[in-house]
């Protein structure tokens, strides 16, 4: 299967690109982002015949329908990865908290968070099509907490790859600092800088369109790239488990197939929910995707109001920060797929000069018949979390919990939801602790142990370990120093 670009082609790049082309360079003409051409009819059928497989299974069929350029061996060789989470027969469990309401944890991976879901298989796929091509990617991140450490860990010791990765230093929680800073690989340098993500973002930015830094990298005979969650290459692992979430709940008992079921998504840059909305092209039997933000709440002033608009706005700092985000990126894809590449290019031009965009009436209903929304504060979300657990025992992080509440206000209670649950207790621990038990402005170590005593759970050992793990990345830099450190590491 080709991918095509959501904005139209500007005469100068190939209209059509492979899988590998896309994963290799996502942005496409006028800025846009490569889509299929046509999605895979999944249906029933395919439903069926997977009710009895492993996720590996299901996931390989689905990549076959795609029919992407790349081997076998490799796609097994990624999925194979899989098998590395807690539950090496099940990376995705599926929960009941309550009559109705299912909760699919996608945070069993190595970096406790649903980065991985995408990013490990993603690490074996791009480090195999630079081998092959036999060069040599640079691969920046900047990151706020969860891409920077899922990154480290998929791309660590992977041929033809190297990661320069930045982060804000006291920007992230104790947590994901020390996931990055004791990384121990050739490959991979970890860089702290003194500002916060906003400096961090647009120094990359910056380096991602300096010609002077490719040119200097070219001399190393090196090509830059960047791992982040526009790539169709993520995209594309991020479909299955809304499947595999479905089918978990036929296993159950908990529907019959064919019924149709919402599913709930902590949102942010989009990738989760499209994952879902491609489900449901494919055929999955969805009632409604429900979008659910904090107080960064532009995707449900989208949903409801057809007004996207950012004009004098700037990034409100919550206790779900991974969702921390004015511009959500996939949803370009979306209207791709409902209003075509003319109203995309539109819409899009409209966002970049006038900071906002407004969808015609009947735009906004056709949007509507899929999607609902609404948004959850960080007070509001500490309740759910205290609250879900008092009543069913059931622990979930702040990214979680915003479904909470627009599972309540969004949805029939009749019909069974699917929440998405995006990271670990542990990895967002102070905000828990003080939902749980009041206590106020805790390290993570102290939280940690606090939820565990509380909730009489285990501090999983990854975690645990990472704090007598010994520190090897310890360059704290200023923000104008980054490129020449880069080019001092390579
Ligand atoms: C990245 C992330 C999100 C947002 O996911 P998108 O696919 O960008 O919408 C939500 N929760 C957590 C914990 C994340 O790391």
């Amino acid at each position: 299967m080709n991918f095509i670009e959501t904005r139209g082609n500007d005469e100068t790049r190939p209209k059509t690109v492979t899988f590998s082309q896309a994963i290799l360079d996502p942005i496409a003409s006028f800025g846009g982002l490569y889509v299929p051409q046509t999605l895979p009819e999944l249906g029933e059928e395919f439903l069926n015949k997977h009710l009895k497989s492993s996720y590996k299974e299901l996931a390989s069929d689905m990549l076959s329908r795609f029919g992407i350029d790349i081997e076998q061996s490799v796609i097994d060789e990624a999925l194979a990865l899989y098998d590395n989470f807690d539950d090496s027969s099940n990376p995705v469990p599926v929960v009941k908290v309550k009559e109705n309401l299912y909760v699919s944890e996608l945070y069993h991976g190595p970096t406790r968070a649903f980065k991985d879901m995408a990013l490990q298989p993603f690490g074996v796929v791009l480090s195999s099509i630079a081998q092959k091509k036999n060069e040599n990617y640079l691969i920046l991140a900047a990151t706020s907490g969860d891409t920077g450490p899922a990154a480290l860990e998929t791309f660590k010791n992977r041929a033809n790859v190297r990661v320069a990765c930045l982060y804000p230093d006291g920007g992230t929680s104790d947590v994901q600092r020390l996931q990055m800073v004791t990384e121990d690989a050739q490959n991979l340098k970890v860089i702290g800088i003194n500002g916060v993500f906003d400096d961090a973002q647009a120094a990359l930015k910056r380096l991602l369109a300096s010609k002077s830094f490719k040119s200097a990298l070219k001399e190393k005979n090196v090509s830059l790239s960047a791992a982040n969650s526009v790539n169709f290459g993520r995209i594309i692992f991020q479909i299955m488990y809304h499947i595999h979430s479905y089918l978990e709940l036929v296993r159950q008992n908990a529907i019959t197939m064919g019924e149709k079921v919402y599913l709930n998504v902590p949102s942010g840059n989009f990738g989760n929910a499209l994952g879902g909305y491609y489900a449901f092209k494919m055929g999955l039997p969805v009632e409604k995707i429900i979008i659910s933000s904090n107080e960064n709440n532009v995707l449900t002033r989208l949903f409801i109001t057809g007004k996207y608009d950012i004009k004098g706005e700037s990034v409100i700092g919550t206790t779900s920060p991974a969702m921390d985000i004015l511009k959500s990126s996939n949803v370009e894809r979306v209207l791709y797929d409902m209003f075509g590449d003319v109203r995309t290019k539109e819409l899009m031009d409209d966002l970049e000069v006038k900071h906002a965009y407004t969808l015609t009436p009947d735009e906004l209903s056709k949007l509507q018949e899929i999607f609902d929304a609404d948004y959850c504060n960080g007070d509001e979300g500490k309740k759910y979390i205290k609250d879900t657990f008092t009543k069913y025992g059931y622990l979930m992080d702040p990214h979680t919990a915003t479904c909470f509440k627009s599972y309540e206000t969004c949805s029939n209670p009749e019909i069974k939801t699917i929440v998405y649950s995006t990271a670990e207790w542990t990895k967002f621990s102070p905000v828990i602790a003080n939902a749980l038990t009041g206590e106020v402005d805790a390290q993570d170590i102290v939280a940690l142990e606090s939820i565990s005593k509380e909730a009489n759970l285990e501090i999983p050992a990854m975690v645990k370990g990472l704090f007598s793990k010994k520190i090897v990345q310890d360059t704290i830099i200023e923000k104008e120093d980054i490129e020449k450190e880069i080019l001092k590491f390579l």
